[in-house]
């Protein structure tokens, strides 16, 4: 028996704003309940943050809200509409397979989005099951967590629980449903949808209920170019975090793209191993759109799909609100660019700027290209004066330009230790290798083993701590597992 009251005892606190919004955004329905809900890993560091209960949150009452068999006491379940550019191409989307429960309010005073995501079918489902599988919800779990880690602007994962029942793919697999924490789930997307299908009234509702949430609530004449730059400034910001870890989306369509900043949707993402600005892993995406030295331009193009949206808000006249359209949206590459140079420049230890940086940093990544050089390990390498015996380290025009660095280092007011400092924080020391991330999810899903997951959560806590546990796990994988694959509608 489920205690109704019990459910209340984990700290839920809703509020739905959300569900104020002009009805065409959403379509208020329960999740669709599953037969037998299973505990699979809960993040406590963050359910704690939230302001809920840990112990709750695991009894049969907790997980009953996470499997979606109960609600929570004010909760307002509810799937997003939204469209996309999916690959360029536009279409209507929405959730097809996820529900917002509520925005939970915190004991700090944040909302925070809680969505299930795997929890039945949506009148956005499309044909689809509206279910997903644990191995990918495990793996968002891990990439967002570790993303999270590296100080990256995230949505988090809260709980995976499996449902007992199983779904169809290739193969039958278990299912399961991740509860997703995010600031919102505004996406470039919803303003498309809106855009689309709504009245100028409805974006302009749109647009003030993301300015508050998001940006503070802004006294300016005309918010709404404000709202633009504002949104250009943190995806430029984000997308130069990406390129410095190596993180590669993999599905950057405008539906996966939040004005939030967040990073959102963990698909077919993953971290590059060998240096290679062309690397695309995602099995659908043959033309390389979303290949890692791509991801500033499809960001770039899908702000200026954010921009248009906006065009009756930005002027009465049309031509003067292209004009001011056009001007925000480029600005992103220089936005994007002094954000690269800044993060490069620190895992370099410079601490002061000279003209050339940028040229003698390309040169270093044409040369880690040109050796097939671990992109992570280099710069570990280099942090801890630690060559290991990669052939781009015994190279002439690599010791050459070790040289060069040194003298750069040199040529700063500031101490060595600073510069080493400055290094140790920007190079993590473990990324989620796609090799360690399928060894957890191969014990988690086939032997029901769960200890090589946790084990790698807690090795990627805190990427810049440069423990001795973590040495082992900056191994690059074996030649064999190169040619990695990640695949979509997981
Ligand atoms: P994604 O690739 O996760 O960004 O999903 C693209 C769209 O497909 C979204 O509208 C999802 O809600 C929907 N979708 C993905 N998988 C399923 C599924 N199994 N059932 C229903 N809709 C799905
Ligand atoms: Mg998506």
């Amino acid at each position: 028996m489920i205690d109704e009251q019990e459910i209340q005892k984990a700290g839920w606190n809703f509020d739905n704003t959300y569900a104020s919004l002009p009805s065409l955004l959403y379509t208020k329905l329960s999740p669709v309940p599953v037969n037998s809900p299973e505990f699979v890993i809960l993040n406590e560091r963050l359910a704690e943050s939230l302001g809920l209960n840990v112990q709750s949150l695991k009894s049969d009452e907790g997980i009953s809200v996470f499997a979606g068999n109960r609600l929570p006491e004010g909760a307002e379940p509810l799937a997003q509409a939204y469209a996309g550019h999916q690959f360029g191409h536009f279409t209507m989307l929405g959730d097809g397979r996820a529900l917002l429960l509520g925005e939970q309010m915190t004991p700090e005073g944040g909302r925070y989005d809680i969505q299930l995501k795997g929890s039945g079918k949506t009148p956005y489902s499309r044909g689809g099951d509206g279910r997903a599988a644990l191995g990918p919800m495990l793996r968002e779990y891990i990439i967002s967590e570790a993303m999270f880690g590296l100080g990256i602007p995230t949505t988090r994962s809260l709980a995976v629980v499996t449902t007992g029942e199983s779904i169809v793919r290739e193969t039958m697999l278990p299912g399961a449903i991740l509860t997703r924490i995010a600031a919102s789930h505004i996406r470039v997307g919803t303003f498309q949808y809106v855009s689309q299908w709504g009245t100028v009234e409805d974006l302009r509702t749109l647009a003030e209920y993301t300015l508050e949430r998001h940006y503070g609530h802004r006294e300016a004449k005309n918010p709404y170019p404000t709202l633009l730059q504002e949104v250009i400034k943190r995806q430029a910001s984000l997308i130069a975090q990406w390129q410095l870890v190596g993180f590669i989306h993999g599905v950057m369509n405008t539906d996966n793209m939040v004005v939030s900043g967040e990073t959102i949707d963990y698909g077919p993402c993953a971290f590059m191993d060998t240096y290679d600005p062309a690397t695309v892993f995602s099995s659908i995406d043959r033309q390389g759109r979303y290949a890692y030295r791509n991801q500033p331009y499809m960001a770039a193009w899908n702000l200026a799909r954010f921009a248009e949206t906006l065009l009756p808000l930005l002027s009465a006249d049309e031509e003067e609100a292209i004009k001011i359209a056009e001007a925000e949206v480029s600005q992103f590459f220089e936005l994007y660019q002094s954000n690269w140079l800044r993060g490069m420049r620190a895992k370099l230890g410079l601490l002061s700027e000279e003209a050339e940086d940028e040229s003698f940093i390309k040169d270093l990544l044409d040369l880690m290209e040109k050796h097939q050089a671990d992109y992570t390990n280099t710069f570990l390498a280099l942090t801890f004066d630690n060559p290991g015996d990669s052939a781009l380290f015994s190279s002439g025009e690599f010791v050459e330009w070790k040289e060069r660095w040194q003298g750069r280092i040199n040529r700063q007011q500031e101490s060595r230790e600073s510069s080493h400092q400055l290094m140790r924080n920007s190079n993590p020391a473990v990324i989620p290798r796609n090799h360690r991330v399928e060894a957890a999810l191969e014990a988690a899903v086939e032997e029901g083993d769960y200890s090589v997951l946790r084990q790698l959560l807690q090795v990627l806590e805190n990427p810049y701590a440069h423990t001795r546990e973590q040495l082992e796990y900056s191994q690059p994988p074996e030649p064999s597992s190169c040619g990695y694959r990640t695949f979509c509608g997981t």
